[in-house]
């Protein structure tokens, strides 16, 4: 679903509510991980619903919205429903809520079997056949990448919004942060493959900053060269089994990778 220009927040002090849908927590923690900011920023926001911090709850509506998680059952369905309906400024923060994460890998699969493959009690496992991102469900206005987000972009996601401003997301490439570091690239230099040239920045390189390949948690760059990556991964030396299970992560089921991984699927058939 299309994300709608919402005003800026410009009330005195902001409620803030924060959620979650399927996830494992990590990028509510990331906002724990202020700490010394956190502080500062109570001053200045109420944080109205937040139960990973506090079990005070104060009912909406709220002036900010974060959201993190997919939609995983029925319930997360109706409930993001009734967020939004609360929610001035909704931003869905993490790979699991703008793209479907890891419970979308099941997308694919077949979801009776994995039950039965993973819960002793398969017939108590109420959930949609698929894994999807808040955006499928209600309108959104912003999206933080990460698998977790960013600690440093969340600050500053919300200290834009407190200041009036709407979020300023970066649209480059993880390349573009090896090359701010001086990091050497690992694609060019040892051949090894890496999702750096089609993963949005945010994360500041860590892994080619260690030696390693870059697996994409970050998700899509803005307008991602799908193609042309997979062609110089593969020159490399990566199988196209490989390039597929290195497109399928957790960011898979985003809408930038969907078409690209079908035209690669289709191209390889094509080629058998
Ligand atoms: S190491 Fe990866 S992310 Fe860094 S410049 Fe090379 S291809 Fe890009
Ligand atoms: S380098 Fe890639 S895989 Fe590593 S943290 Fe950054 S976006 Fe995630």
């Amino acid at each position: 679903m299309k994300a709608v220009p919402a005003p800026p927040v410009t009330t005195e002090r902001p409620r803030l509510g924060v959620f979650k849908l399927a996830s494992c927590d990590g990028c509510q923690l990331q906002l724990l991980n202020f700490e010394d900011e956190l502080l500062a920023l109570a001053d200045r926001i109420e944080i109205a619903h937040f139960l990973e911090a506090s079990s005070r709850v104060v009912e909406g509506p709220w002036d900010v919205v974060l959201v993190e998680g997919s939609v995983t059952t029925a319930h997360d369905a109706e409930r993001i429903r009734r967020i939004r309906e609360q929610a001035r400024y909704l931003v869905a923060i993490g790979a699991c809520a703008v793209s479907g994460g890891i419970q979308a890998l099941r997308n694919g699969a077949d979801v009776a079997a994995w039950k039965a493959a993973v819960y002793p009690q398969p017939a108590w496992i109420a959930t949609l056949p698929t894994s999807t991102p808040v955006s499928a469900h209600v309108p959104v206005d912003a999206e933080l990448q990460g698998c977790p987000v960013s600690r440093e972009q969340l600050l500053r996601v919300l200290l834009r919004l407190l200041l009036g401003a709407t979020p300023d997301l970066p649209i480059a490439s993880v390349c573009l942060e090896c090359k701010r570091n001086g990091t050497a690239c690992v694609l060019v230099t040892r051949g090894v493959p890496c999702n750096g040239p089609i993963t949005r920045a945010g994360c500041g390189a860590i892994c080619p900053s260690l030696g390693r390949d870059c697996y994409g948690c970050f998700g899509p760059s803005v307008d991602p060269n799908v193609a042309a990556w997979a062609a110089q991964i593969e020159r490399n030396g990566a199988t196209r089994e490989e390039t597929l299970r290195r497109l399928r992560h957790i960011n898979g089921a985003r809408r930038e990778l969907v078409a690209a991984i079908e035209e690669l699927e289709r191209s390889t058939e094509g080629a058998t």
